[in-house]
């Protein structure tokens, strides 16, 4: 997580909307600013030439830059959301920080629309900002040392469900097979204190689970002290080259004689499913890692304070320069790769 003292305020303990709706615009501008700036206590820093000196354009809530002594001619003119996910949104600060606080209570997601309802916007505008949202949570997630101690990995698999036509001279004979390819989600969750349930959670889009993609997720991102416990499937066995490994073989139980599980991972598929059946329903590949990561995320959070999490949320957004891959998204195209007709219907089902 960000770590700032403003995320360990009174403030960040827990937050409503109604609260936040009694906030003046200055209070809600300097939480921005605090967010934004960690490190100078929300003393803005130009984002160009990283200069200091600074002429507050009070009537805008903007700053035009003096110039440093690397870029003397530098008058970049910017806000608090200039350069950052959030800079072509044109939403109130206040109406944002409304929309993250309602994505930061919705422990199994919610959907654009009812975003939309909430905070009164177009159904393009929640649906982008909870996309960037989606995004951020996703670039920022490797802020934190490579996983220790017990770390669990498995995989489950996406089945498309498949509609039965209504006249069975319509149904095609044989063995019915959905068009789409096969694709698994793989994750990988360190333990946490005993009786806490997992505390870090890294999720994978693949095709199968295969030795080649599993020996490369886990050993980019757990320490080779690690002892990883998985279920019996070869594909596994590879990891015993640079790690201690326990097999919980399936096939005979779920919980060996040492109470060995993977659990924690049957857990992380439990609440995808859930979040995938009653907010998502559809979803083209290019997007799941999007979705299984927003779901490890909340888990990770899931002890977290909301207002902690909210101010996390947007500090990922605030911190990511350059444009989001969402920006302009719509004025590209309207199809909405969240219902892609080839997508993964919403019966679909995990299978372990
Ligand atoms: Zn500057």
């Amino acid at each position: 997580m960000h770590e700032s003292h403003f995320l360990l305020s009174a403030k960040a303990r827990s937050l409503s909307l109604p609260q936040i709706a009694e906030w003046d615009e200055e209070t809600v501008f300097k939480t921005f600013c605090e967010l934004r700036w960690p490190k100078t206590d929300g003393v803005p820093i130009c984002p160009k030439c990283k200069g200091a000196d600074l002429y507050h354009i009070k009537a805008r809530q903007q700053w035009r830059c003096k110039g440093c002594e690397e870029d003397p001619d530098c008058r970049h003119t910017f806000s608090v959301t200039s350069g950052t996910w959030l800079h072509s949104t044109n939403l109130p600060l206040k109406t944002i920080l409304m929309a993250i606080l309602l994505l930061a209570d919705a422990a199994k997601g919610i959907s654009a629309s009812q975003l939309m309802r909430h905070i009164g916007v177009q159904y393009k505008t929640a649906f982008t900002l909870y996309h960037k949202l989606r995004s951020a949570l996703l670039k920022t997630r490797y802020d934190k040392p490579s996983m220790k101690g017990e770390v669990q990995v498995d995989g489950a698999y996406l089945n498309p469900y498949i509609r039965v036509a209504n006249k069975a001279e319509d149904r095609p004979a044989g063995n019915r097979k959905s068009s789409m390819e096969e694709t698994c989600i793989l994750v990988i969750r360190q333990a946490g204190k005993k009786g806490e349930g997992a505390s870090r959670t890294l999720t994978y889009v693949i095709d199968t689970e295969n030795a080649n993609d599993i020996r490369h997720h886990v050993e980019s991102n757990v320490n080779s002290n690690a002892t990883i416990i998985s279920d019996e499937h070869q594909a596994y066995g590879d990891l015993e080259v640079n790690f201690e490994r326990i097999v919980v073989n399936h096939s005979i139980c779920y919980v060996g004689p040492e109470g060995e599980n993977t659990n924690q991972a049957e857990s992380f598929f439990a609440r995808f499913r859930r979040m995938f059946k009653g907010q998502i329903h559809k979803a083209s590949r290019e997007y799941l890692d999007l979705y299984a990561n927003e779901v490890a995320y909340r888990e990770d959070m899931r002890s977290t304070p909301n207002g902690q999490i909210a101010f996390d949320m947007l500090t990922r957004m605030l911190t990511m320069e350059n444009d989001s891959p969402f920006r302009g998204y719509w004025s590209r195209s309207n199809r909405n790769p969240a219902v892609a007709s080839s997508g993964v219907p919403s019966s679909m089902g995990l299978a372990a």
